[in-house]
């Protein structure tokens, strides 16, 4: 009798006392990709409900907008959108439509209709096009051709052989989805991260979270390290979907310009507040090289940028270059008062 007394206690004790605060953390693979959250919460409870949200929502993301699924609603406006005008959610309507300021911006470095030409590629497959597939499908790739109807949040394609892929910005926008759903439920410090784009939510317990940027040849190496809180960070590499065929390397960024893949930087990782905003800029230096990147950059408020380039070159935009020393007059003493 007395044990089973003090049994009941200690299951009272274990429901009365919260379970201890603490770092909690998952990794799940959705969208083709990596998915990892981790969160302080004082209630694991809690904490591990928050996570399943986050996931969750990027399976209904992806549900919508992947562009492998067949019966997603990228995939409908894919298969007709050349015959009709096809009307979407507003959400992903809002998403394609965002994905053309970035071409703006970018002089046409980002454009999802890349995929006209992009899916002639299949990377684990070692496939690419010919190049008198490139010059058939290339045609095709232009962002202007895309109507986007406000009234009615349709898309219709006004070039025959166009597609789109949110390969480019949807894993940003899902990462900054994840974040929201957090915040709401209280939680004040964590990281959520799909395939290269992240977003860090206040800090790690009153120090920043330090984010390294890896070698492009080497996982293990790391060229820097950037102290962060409360940033969104996305990272892209030649290196993360590629396969090298007599010394050329085919991976997943494309040139719009071209159909070939774009190799004017190795990598090129985008801080900014949100993952949607570098998700959409990380593109732009394999593109356009890395100089005509940073002038870009450089007059975006809030955003900075780092840059490896295929010589081993690390560039910095202004915000993160150390300030310059000030020049010392001739004569006097270095830190010495005149
Ligand atoms: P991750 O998928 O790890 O987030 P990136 O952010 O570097 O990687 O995005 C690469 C993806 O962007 C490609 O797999 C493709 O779907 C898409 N993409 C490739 N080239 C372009 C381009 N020029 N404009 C827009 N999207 C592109
Ligand atoms: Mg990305």
């Amino acid at each position: 009798m007395r044990s089973v007394a003090a049994l009941a206690a200690l299951v009272w004790l274990a429901s009365a006392v919260p379970a201890r605060a603490a770092w909690i953390e998952r990794t799940d693979a959705i969208m083709g990709t990596r998915i990892y959250v981790q969160l302080w919460d004082e209630d694991r409870a809690h904490g591990e409900a928050a996570i399943d949200a986050v996931m969750e929502e990027m399976r209904r993301i992806d549900a919508l907008m992947s562009h492998y699924k067949p019966d997603s609603q990228l995939s409908r406006i894919n298969a007709h959108a050349n015959q009709e005008a096809v009307p979407v959610d507003k959400e992903l309507f809002d998403l394609i439509k965002l994905s053309t300021y970035y071409s703006q911006i970018t002089d046409g470095a980002f454009d999802i209709t890349y995929a006209s030409v992009g899916y002639l590629y299949d990377y684990p497959k070692h496939v690419h096009p010919s190049e008198a597939q490139i010059r058939d499908a290339l045609p095709a790739v232009n962002w202007r051709n895309m109507l986007l109807d406000e009234a009615h949040h349709s898309v219709r394609f006004e070039h025959p052989g166009m597609r789109i892929d949110l390969g480019g910005i949807g894993k940003g926008y899902a990462v900054d989805r994840g974040i929201d759903l957090l915040k709401a439920r209280g939680i004040v410090h964590a990281v959520v991260t799909a395939g290269g784009d992240s977003r860090i939510l206040g800090d790690h317990l009153g120090r920043p979270w330090l984010v390294a940027i890896r070698h492009p040849d080497d996982p293990r190496k790391v060229v820097t390290r950037i102290p962060l809180s409360d940033t969104a960070m996305s990272t892209s590499g030649d290196y993360e979907r590629y396969f090298d065929e007599d010394g050329v390397r085919y991976h997943h960024i494309i040139d719009p310009r071209t159909g070939h893949s774009a190799s004017k930087v190795r990598s090129a990782t985008i801080l900014a507040p949100t993952a949607t905003q570098t998700d959409g800029m990380s593109k732009t230096a394999f593109v356009l090289g890395p100089e005509r990147a940073l002038e870009i950059i450089n007059r975006m408020p809030d955003f900075d940028a780092v840059f490896v380039c295929p010589d081993g070159r690390v560039l910095y935009s202004k915000g993160l270059r150390p300030p310059t020393p000030r020049e010392t007059p001739t004569g006097a003493s270095p830190g010495g008062s005149p």
